[in-house]
């Protein structure tokens, strides 16, 4: 075949094709584009050759685009394969599978680059649509997650002094059965309940009553140990869960307390307030019963209210 007959067909395939080509000089200045090109971008042939790479492409894109221009241009790679955006003449943006390519003179230099790309747009738009949607799934998950959580947590306290609430200390005190049952070790339970709390409330309000009932809790929880369990019974009353101990060791803790909270002192509003706590403790051996151990710690409490408060009772010892 002549060269010229050859030329025709290159000139009707580069002319024909569906793939966009685009030729640049070194400086990234468009020297030649086909049809495919010009109407993937809206500009007509004129147009494009005073378009240099930069105009077609978006502001957030160029620095990376130069670059990979700039690799070709210096020899560091021969051609490139990539995904990237182009910015039209209407200043839309499409998705482009780009293939670009230095082409060399005689001498081995490079004098210019070719760019061929297809319009993936639909389906690189898809592919970002199930990415973001994937995305705000994980959020959506995470926060389901730390919401079932906050739910789990506030099914299990006390709103107010975030101590773990009645069912949870009933199901405590049966799981703690079981195992002093098992370990042959006394279970202590206790009840300790605010004196006078009602005359906290009517003298200096009710919410001086509630930074009581908040800073108690605090106090509470830290004089038992970490396999002491504590919880807010009712109102004004404080259930202690003391497994693995002797009848000794449940009364050093219930003193404890009882001496912890008469030492506590509130500010509610610029007035100092003090109180104090009675309390009530059954300690069983062997095999403790859940309908009794908590009874017996109230009949405990009963007593050491009758007998003038601030003071700590054990069942077992009163002997009644
Ligand atoms: P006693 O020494 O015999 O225990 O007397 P008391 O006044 O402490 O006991 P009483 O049972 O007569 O009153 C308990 C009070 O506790 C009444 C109730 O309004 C108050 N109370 C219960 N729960 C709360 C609460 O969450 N916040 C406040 N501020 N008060 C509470
Ligand atoms: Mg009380
Ligand atoms: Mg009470």
């Amino acid at each position: 075949m002549k060269d010229v007959e050859l030329n025709a067909i290159y000139s009707k395939i580069f002319n024909s094709t569906v793939v966009a080509i685009g030729i640049t000089n070194v400086d990234a200045k468009y020297t030649m584009v086909n049809p495919a090109w010009t109407q993937y971008l809206g500009y007509d042939q004129e147009e494009a050759k005073k378009l240099s790479l930069l105009d077609v492409t978006p502001l957030e894109d160029r620095e990376g685009n130069i670059l990979n221009f700039s690799r070709l241009v210096n020899q560091d790679i021969p051609s490139i394969r990539t995904t990237r955006r182009y910015l039209c003449k209407d200043g839309s943006t499409f998705w482009a599978d780009l293939h670009a390519t230095a082409l060399f003179d005689e001498d081995g230099e490079v004098i210019s680059v070719m760019g061929q790309f297809v319009n993936i747009d639909p389906q690189k738009r898809a592919e970002l649509d199930l990415e973001r949607l994937n995305t705000r799934l994980t959020d959506a998950n995470i926060e389901l997650q730390e919401a079932m959580d906050k739910l789990q947590i506030m099914a299990r306290r006390d709103p107010l002094t975030k101590l773990y609430n009645r069912r949870v200390l009933e199901e405590v005190i049966e799981h703690e059965i079981h195992r002093s049952f098992r370990s042959k070790r006394g279970l202590g339970v206790a009840i300790g309940d605010i004196d006078d709390f009602k005359k906290i409330n009517d003298t200096y309000g009710h919410d001086c009553g509630d930074l009581v009932l908040v800073e108690l809790a605090k106090v509470l929880r830290s004089n038992i140990r970490n396999s002491d369990v504590v919880g807010r019974w009712g109102g004004e009353e404080f259930l202690f869960i003391l497994p693995e101990t002797t009848l000794n060791g449940a009364m050093v803790v219930i003193e404890r307390i009882r001496r912890a909270v008469s030492k506590m002192r509130i500010d509610c509003s610029g007035t100092e307030v003090t109180f104090t706590m009675s309390l009530g403790l059954s300690y069983q051996t062997t095999d403790p019963q859940r309908e009794t151990i908590v009874s017996e710690a109230d009949k405990a409490l009963y007593k050491a209210k009758a007998d003038g408060k601030n003071r700590g009772y054990c069942f077992q010892e009163l002997k009644l």
